[in-house]
């Protein structure tokens, strides 16, 4: 979990999500809605969905949770049956709306919406400037869409743009693209972010996770294949498979980013959680009378470790399910007070205990130290934090957006000082074995580089600021 009255100034945030729906239904865009709604967890600084009448695009795009950014007078805008959709996460900026998704594109209409980021865009700015495209003020995203633009522009479809942009794009992304009759979903030669294809009715839809089929009625048919292209018009589905693909689904994916009841490469999210809950009570028999977890995300990990245990599993930290990102900055006094506007402890249930408590991963180690906190003022004998994942020593230049290695507490201190730091009776992290242990997959399936340092998707220049990095 985390704290949202503090995204801002940690700058800790989450993945985007993108969603598509192609004939699906007489109203593309309503889907798009209850697609990205189901998919708020990967990011809620704005969302936005552009539709196609077959003829025109329309888009609407506002700040905010997805309840909060569409009325019904916003959807009634965005007739048709085409739709992509987008929620966005960013650090600044986000509050105008400056380059909230999907981006749009005239003559001809383009428009994209993309989760992943490019460390290296020399690229798309040397093409762009050739085609005398001004691209100091673009995010990576609209240079993205820009690069794919200027193919266009001289006449290629959008399939044949996308691939002929292909090779400019250094970096990661699963994304939907749309024209007035067509939908592409492509996802980088690694598959670094997931993407999936559903059937709804006569069409299809695409997401970032198989959660957002569940909410709108859609069936899974399978995932966008790294290296792939997916084109969805009036003849139906196509694949084309326009360079090899090499995958590596990021592996906090399973530890952290996705929703439990999504599958990821046909695996259950929250099964992998629990396996990882499993492996952890093979690494750290722990004499305790209670297992809680950090909700909601540790949940899977933590029913996972109690049943392998047999220590009971107690839900004695209550989250505040109303709390959402708010642009109302907290004074001093409520800042205090932060950790318990979001979590409260049941001292009942943690008076005299032993308690072992479960996270899926320590970033920065604020938030867990708080969580220590917490349960010793509600009366915990002892307090031993485990977390489900292995030390978060590298920069995720794909998703964590920390691209500072030393804001990292596992890049600067032993497990053991973190122990120490965070005020506990006992740390442990899952082994990085374990934790592949538990996904029922070979380690080659995955990106692991926040936990081991390699980077498959080259971060240009960025590596040489991590400390015993490589790219793979
Ligand atoms: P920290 O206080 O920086 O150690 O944050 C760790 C907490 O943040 C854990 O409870 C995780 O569930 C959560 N977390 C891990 N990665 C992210 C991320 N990229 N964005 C937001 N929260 C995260």
């Amino acid at each position: 979990m985390v704290f949202s009255f503090q995204q801002e100034e940690d700058c800790l945030v989450e993945k985007c999500a993108v969603f598509g729906a192609f004939n699906a239904g007489p109203e593309a865009a309503r889907l798009a809605f209850y697609g990205l709604w189901a998919l708020q967890h990967r990011g809620q600084e704005s969302s936005g969905i552009v539709s196609s009448d077959n003829e025109r695009l329309h888009r609407h795009a506002a700040p905010g949770l997805v309840a909060n950014a569409y009325r019904e007078e916003d959807l009634e805008q965005l007739p048709g049956t085409i739709a992509i959709g987008h929620n966005r996460y960013s650090t600044s900026g986000a509050a105008e709306g400056a380059h909230s998704q999907p981006v749009l594109r005239s003559e001809p209409q383009l428009a994209l919406a993309h989760n992943g980021n490019f460390p290296i865009t020399t690229a798309m700015e040397a093409h762009l400037k050739k085609h005398g495209v001004p691209c100091q003020k673009l995010n990576d995203s609209e240079m993205m869409t820009d690069v794919i633009h200027t193919f266009m522009q001289d006449g290629y479809d959008l399939e044949q743009a996308i691939t002929r942009a292909y090779p400019l794009l250094e970096g990661v992304f699963s994304a939907v693209a749309m024209t007035a009759d067509t939908l592409v979903a492509f996802r980088d030669t690694h598959g670094i972010r997931p993407l999936s294809i559903g059937t709804l009715g006569d069409g299809y839809v695409v997401a970032s996770e198989t959660c957002a089929f569940d909410t709108v009625g859609a069936t899974f048919l399978r995932d966008v294949k790294p290296g792939e292209l997916i084109i969805i018009d009036k003849n139906g589905l196509r694949a084309v498979q326009i360079v090899s693909g090499n995958l590596k689904l990021d592996i906090f994916e399973f530890v952290y980013f996705a929703r439990p009841d999504s599958m990821l490469l046909g695996r259950s999210v929250n099964a992998v959680r629990q396996n990882l809950g499993k492996e952890l009570a093979k690494e750290w028999k722990i004499d305790a009378d209670l297992v809680v977890p950090v909700p909601d995300s540790a949940i899977p990990a933590a029913l996972g470790y109690s049943r392998a245990t047999g220590i009971p599993f107690e839900m004695a930290i209550i989250k505040n399910r109303y709390i959402h990102r708010t642009f109302i900055r907290p004074n001093a006094q409520m800042r205090q007070q932060d950790v318990r506007m979001k979590l409260n402890p049941i001292p009942d249930l943690i008076r005299g205990k032993r308690v072992v408590l479960i996270d899926d991963s320590i970033v920065r180690g604020t938030t867990t130290k708080k969580i220590a906190q917490l349960l010793y003022d509600a009366g915990a004998k002892e307090v031993h934090v485990l977390i489900s994942s292995p030390p978060v020593v590298y920069p995720d230049f794909y998703g964590i957006n920390i691209s500072d290695q030393t804001e990292l507490i596992a890049s600067r201190m032993t497990p053991t000082e973190i122990g120490t730091h965070i005020g506990a009776d006992s740390l442990g992290y899952l082994s990085y074995d374990g934790m592949i242990r538990a996904t029922g997959m070979p380690a080659s399936t995955f990106s692991t580089a926040c936990f081991n340092g390699v980077y498959h998707v080259s971060t240009g220049t960025r590596i040489k600021n991590v400390k015993h990095a490589v790219h793979a």
